[in-house]
């Protein structure tokens, strides 16, 4: 049924295969996401969202060890039955607090927090306003929805006024990534921000996923623009990237929050996460939230990793976020370039159609790199050239 599908995605260079990790030589390496063992290969990994390194840290496997003494592993249940714990309340209040918010929300991941919350806050009679380079999981957020759908150029504040000016009925929803997780690029928070707030009935919700950790010293979007929260910004954050964990949340307003509790589907029909692995959030979220030296770290090695595949002549999509998409060519000569790597132990992966319009290797930086790292990516990216 699906055979000449395959073939032709194999003809275009565009099938899409799983590289599963083997275990490290732990002892040689100083972080197992930085360094990964796929194929027999040992490379340094910039294909993470790893960005603060703190997946392999023990403060997150030594609270996850912790709660597995107190709580069962599995949560047996939603969270409107039996399966929350007070480590998920209290990771709720932490997440608000981080994100100076009245309150938050904890879902099973960041697809499923966007799913559910888009099609539970936009509803018939409403106008979502979606950027085109938005994640995939707030398209589909947006396609469940039952609100109608208008799409603005990526980044373009003045096309998105356009369009809500021909909208005159209906609760209105700003929707979009803050850093766009394939090209980098930070979306004009600071425009949608004064855009919504001159408009009623308008919420403006951001997917602060490769923000959270990153940007504004690890608060996220607004504080890196010095916004502050308001009762109209719905804050999506992820616990799987920068904080080194899994999961994702919500932070808003209490009637928001409230009003997802008894509408989210993924939350309502789905089983709660495990506490171990609430716990490991829990820790993540509250040794960034007291130590910078983290995020200070991924910053150094975002700005040699900058400067020296720039030096070597490629062009990098944005190069404000650790996110480096850089083009060298078409499909053929992305991927062909993506090996080079490989040979050099640098894992850097294609990204190709329909991911992305235009292939590039997608390299991210972590404060889990070494400078010896950092050094292996650029003498690599400069003897492919
Ligand atoms: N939003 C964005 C912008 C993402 O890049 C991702 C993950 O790739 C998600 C949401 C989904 O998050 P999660 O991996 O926690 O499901």
């Amino acid at each position: 049924m699906f055979s000449d599908d395959l073939k032709r995605l194999i003809d275009q260079g565009l099938l899409r295969t799983i590289s599963d990790r083997e275990r490290t030589a732990q002892e040689k390496f100083i972080s197992p996401l930085a360094h990964v063992n796929i194929n027999r290969t040992e490379c340094i990994n910039f294909a993470s969202n790893d960005y603060l390194g703190l997946s392999a840290s023990p403060i997150l496997t030594k609270a996850a060890e912790e709660a597995l003494k107190s709580f069962p592993f599995g949560a047996g249940a939603s969270r409107l039955l039996s399966g929350g714990t007070m480590l998920h309340a209290l990771l709720e209040e932490t997440a608000a607090r981080f994100k100076c918010s009245e309150s938050a929300l904890v879902f099973n991941s960041g697809y499923q927090a966007n799913v559910s919350c888009i099609a539970a806050l936009a509803r018939d009679g409403d106008v979502i306003f979606s950027d085109e380079l938005n994640h995939a999981s707030i398209v589909d957020g947006c396609r469940l929805s039952k609100a109608k759908k208008r799409i603005y150029r990526h980044c373009d504040a003045d096309h998105l006024a356009a369009l809500i000016k021909e909208e005159k009925s209906g609760n209105k929803f700003v929707v979009t990534d803050t850093v766009f997780s394939m090209d980098g690029d930070i979306a004009p928070v600071n425009n949608l921000y004064t855009l919504c707030k001159s408009l009623s009935n308008t919420i403006l919700y951001l997917d602060d996923a490769h923000g959270t950790g990153v940007l504004g010293g690890g608060r996220g979007a607004l504080a890196h623009f010095g916004l502050r929260p308001e009762p109209w910004i719905v804050q999506m954050g992820t616990f799987s990237k920068a904080l080194g964990s899994f999961g994702a949340f919500v932070a808003g307003s209490r009637e928001v929050i409230n009003w997802l509790i008894n509408t989210a589907r993924g939350l309502i029909y789905s089983t709660a996460l495990p506490p171990g692995v609430i716990a490991a959030s829990l820790a993540a979220i509250t040794t960034i939230a007291k130590d910078s030296s983290f995020n200070v770290k991924l910053w150094q090695n975002h700005k040699k990793a900058v400067e020296g595949i720039s030096e070597a002549g490629f062009k990098i999509i944005c190069k404000e976020t650790p996110i480096l998409a850089v083009t060298v060519g078409d499909i053929a000569e992305t991927l062909a370039f993506s090996d080079k790597l490989w040979q050099r132990h640098i894992y850097a992966p294609a990204i190709r159609p329909p991911t992305v319009k235009t292939p590039r290797l997608r390299i991210t930086v972590s404060a889990a790199h070494s400078d010896e790292d950092i050094y292996a990516l650029i003498q690599a990216v400069n003897d492919c050239r």
